[in-house]
Order: structure tokens, then sequence, then C-alpha cells
């Protein structure tokens, strides 16, 4: 028996290594507990029947010597990251029988470093949500409390790992989309600078927000996996050349802590106010400076990020148009074949947003909302990397409110946006941000702190959610 539950990348590799077990033997065990909790939890879509020859294909690495670190370990990936020869459905009905005919560059890389995929796993349709309800495919739940969401929209990536049916996982962020799962299911989630990490094969939410973004259960499962996927990508034209970016420093020395305590006015549950001071009282204590800080325009984060995000949606969904790609209705005629592929390939949440960009997009609405939202986008992006020139990090916590029940807010979109009411100011101005946990309620609910650095400076957050696995 492994001993799934505190493993981490760079046990489960000395154990590799040490021949302690194989790579089929770690896979095998994995795939036990899918069996006994995926259908269950629906974290899965699908575990891809090659696993264990995979598994088998690696381990010749440990023999050759050419091993990596991430080399046998088993990751779940997001199913909106194309594996070739994969079905890739983005949690919706319209893709539900594409099969992608490329490696997305991060899974090209993963490859390379020798990993193994398990299985695509359950999202917000086309990631859009936070609570992996609005998916095609059915609900995910929490593996803490089934009866609660997992958060969203890589729902199911956060519960295979905090379930240990995998080791790791890929997800990606819009704004919050791994952040806010790994505070639900009590997990580490890095959402790094826009830039950092290729796009390429990545189906597109909002293309000026998104990243890929990894899930683990320490800090140091995190570190490894971007250190890994952290390149210039000339197939993604966002990707920021290796000149452009802020070489390692040995020692990061991150010792100032800037709190916008005027953004958490409203809207946050005490109990998570409550563990957030005492986390502020732990940073303290440990010899940090926390200072107060403004951050004025970034209150507008949200309503920006509901402009731009869905501008930017409406625009990349017009290709699903029922005949290049997935499903396809028939009509009388093109338009109607548009229609009725359209309107009964996306759920509603999709529908809803390709009419919010469709609107803010259009003659007459243009310069009122998408332009006027670009222009505060600007102004936020400024004052946080202002702030930068202050403190070196920003802290608030992961999300205002506790994994709430299934079913929760699914009449109420607006309620459900405000969930991201902390994730927003990391993606518009495009800075790294770390989801870490910071505790339990008294009914074993898993509450979750975030910390933004200036772009590029992921080692200071991983430096910090080191001191505060160590001091919590
Ligand atoms: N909650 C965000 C939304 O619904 C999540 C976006 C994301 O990060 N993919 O837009």
């Amino acid at each position: 028996m492994i001993d799934l539950k505190n493993l981490t990348i760079e046990k489960a590799h000395k154990s590799l290594l040490k021949e302690e077990f194989s790579c089929r033997e770690l896979v095998e065990e994995y795939l036990k507990v899918i069996k006994e909790k995926n259908s269950e939890l629906n974290a899965y879509l699908e575990i891809y029947d090659d696993v264990l020859s995979q598994a088998d294909e690696v381990q010749k690495k440990f023999s050759d010597g050419t091993a990596t670190m991430l080399t046998g370990i088993p990751f779940a990936i997001k199913d909106n990251i194309l594996i070739e020869g994969h079905i890739c459905s983005a949690g919706s009905k319209i893709l539900e029988n594409y099969t992608a005919v490329y490696d997305a560059t991060v899974i090209k890389e993963l490859k390379k470093a020798g990993a193994i995929f398990m299985g695509r796993t359950n999202m917000d349709e086309f990631a859009m949500g936070s609570s992996t309800q609005t998916s095609a495919y059915g609900v995910t739940r929490n593996p803490i409390d089934p009866s609660r969401v997992p958060g969203g929209s890589s729902g199911g990536s956060a519960a295979s790992v905090a379930s240990n049916m995998s080791l790791v996982a890929l997800g990606t962020e819009t704004c919050g989309s791994v952040r806010e799962p790994s505070a639900f299911c009590g997990l580490v989630g890095l959402k790094p600078t826009y830039g950092a990490v290729s796009r390429n094969g990545v189906i597109a939410m909002g293309n000026s927000l998104d990243q890929v973004s990894p899930f683990g259960k320490t800090v140091r499962d995190t570190e490894i996996i971007f250190n890994v996927l952290s390149k210039y990508d000339k197939n993604d034209s966002t990707s920021v050349p290796d000149n452009l970016r802020i070489k390692k420093t040995t020692s990061n020395n991150s010792k100032k802590i800037g709190v916008p305590w005027h953004l958490f006015k409203e809207g946050v549950d005490p109990v998570i106010m409550e563990n957030f001071k005492q986390s502020m009282e732990k940073f303290k204590n440990a010899g940090y400076e926390i200072v107060d800080i403004k951050l004025p325009y970034s209150k507008y984060s949200l309503a920006v990020y509901y402009i731009i995000m869905p501008a930017e949606v409406s625009t990349n969904l017009s290709r699903f148009d029922g005949i290049r790609y997935g499903f396809s209705s028939e009509g009388e005629n093109l338009l109607e074949v548009y229609k009725k592929s359209r309107g009964k390939g996306f759920g509603r949440e999709a529908r809803r947003r390709i009419l919010l960009g469709t609107y803010v997009l259009s003659h007459g609405y243009y310069d009122a909302y998408y332009n006027k939202a670009i222009k505060v986008r600007e102004k936020i992006k400024k004052e946080i990397l202002q702030a930068f020139e202050n403190v070196d990090l920003i802290v608030t916590p992961t999300v205002p409110i506790l994994p709430f029940k299934l079913g929760e807010k699914l009449d109420d979109p607006v309620a459900m946006y405000l969930c991201d009411i902390f994730s927003a100011p990391a993606n518009l101005a495009g800075v790294p941000s770390i989801a870490l946990p910071s505790g339990f309620t008294q009914n074993g609910l898993p509450m979750s702190i975030q910390f933004m650095a200036s772009h590029f400076k992921e080692d200071s957050l991983f430096d910090i959610g080191k001191k505060f696995e160590e001091i919590k």
C-alpha cells in the first residue's frame, strides 16, 4: 500500500528511484481509488485506457537514466487542454465528440518529462462558473463533503487531487478557476504570470486572461510543475520571451505584506475573516511586516472582468457553429443550422455570456462598456504594480465564502459571480497568485488565503507559501 494521502512529487520520485514501487504500481493504486470514488464524485469524465502502458513506457526512463522529477507522476488534466487522440470537450455538449488532433504545448512538455495522464476532468462549460455545476456532463462533488460543490471551474481536477485519484493536476484560470477550487478542496493552486505558461492547445475562454495553472497538495508540488511549464513558446503569440522574464534570485526575502483591508467590507463570511486575521497574526509573529494598502480601482475588478471576459467569450465561441467542430443540428438553411446547433449545443451559462459579450461589443454600446472596462483594467493593473513598489506581496482571502451546497446559486448568476471578487485583480493585472490552505472551520470545511506578487515573481509566492506551511 502506498500512502497516497501524504504523497508528494518529491516523495514519489525518491521511491521510484529507489524502486520501492514502479510507475505501474503507483498508477494501479490511483486506479483503485478512482474505481472506488469517481462514480460518486464525477471528477473524471474519462479515464484513459492506456494509463498502464504509459506507466510501462515511462518506467524505461528510470533504467536509461533520463528520468526527471515528473517521470511517472500521475496527472489529471482539465477537459479543455488538448491531448492528441483524446476527446476534449471543455465540459460542453457542443464538443462532445471532438478529438484533439495535436498536443497542447503544456502536454508536450509533460510528455517529455515522462508524466502520466490519468484522464480528463470535469469542468464548468467552457470554464464559465465557480462551482463545476454548469458542465454538460453532470456536477462534480467536493471530496471533503460530497453534498457541497468543489469550486470551479476546474472542480474536477481539484476533486481528483483532493480525493487521491491523481497526485497532481492541471486546470486553467481566467478568473480564479484554480485558486477557488483549491480553496474549496483544501489544496494549493498557482495562477502563473500571464504569458509565463503557453496557452497553445488550450481551448480559449478569455484570451487576455487565461493561464494554465497547477494544483498540488503542497506548495513545492505546484513549484515543480510551474518550473517545467514556464517557458517561451513560439506557438503562443502572448508567450513572454526569455529575455523579458525575471531571472530567479537566490533569496527573495519578501518580508513586507500589503493587506487591502478596505476591499473586505461586505460579503466576506465572518468565519473566513477571522481565519484571515489569525493567518496575518501568524505572519506578524514570524517577523513579517503587515501594512495596510489602498487599491481604490480594484473594487471595480469584478465589474470590469464581467465585461471583458464575456466580450472575449462571445468572440471565441463564435467558431462553434455546428459546421467546423463537434455537435451539429440539421436545419433548412445555414442560419437555422447555426441557430439550432448553438442553441442546443451550448448550455445556459454559455448562452448567457455570449449574449452579454455580444451586447457589450455591439455598435452603440462598445464605448460605454467594453472601452471603458479596458481603461479601468489599465488603472487596476497600474495601481497593483505601484503597490508592489512598496510591498513585496499582497494578501486577501481566496474566496469570500465557504464551499456551498450543490444546487445553490445556480439560479442567481450574480451571487455566483461574487465568488470571484478576490480572484479578478490578479487575472486582470496579469500578475501571479497562489492560494494556500489556511485551516478548517469547526465543521471541517477548508479555508484559504491567497498571495499576489509582481510579474514573474512566482518565487516569492513559493517562499511565502512554504513559510505558511511551517507556521500555520
Ligand atoms: N468564476 C469565473 C467565471 O465564471 C471562472 C473563470 C475561470 O477562471 N475559468 O468566469
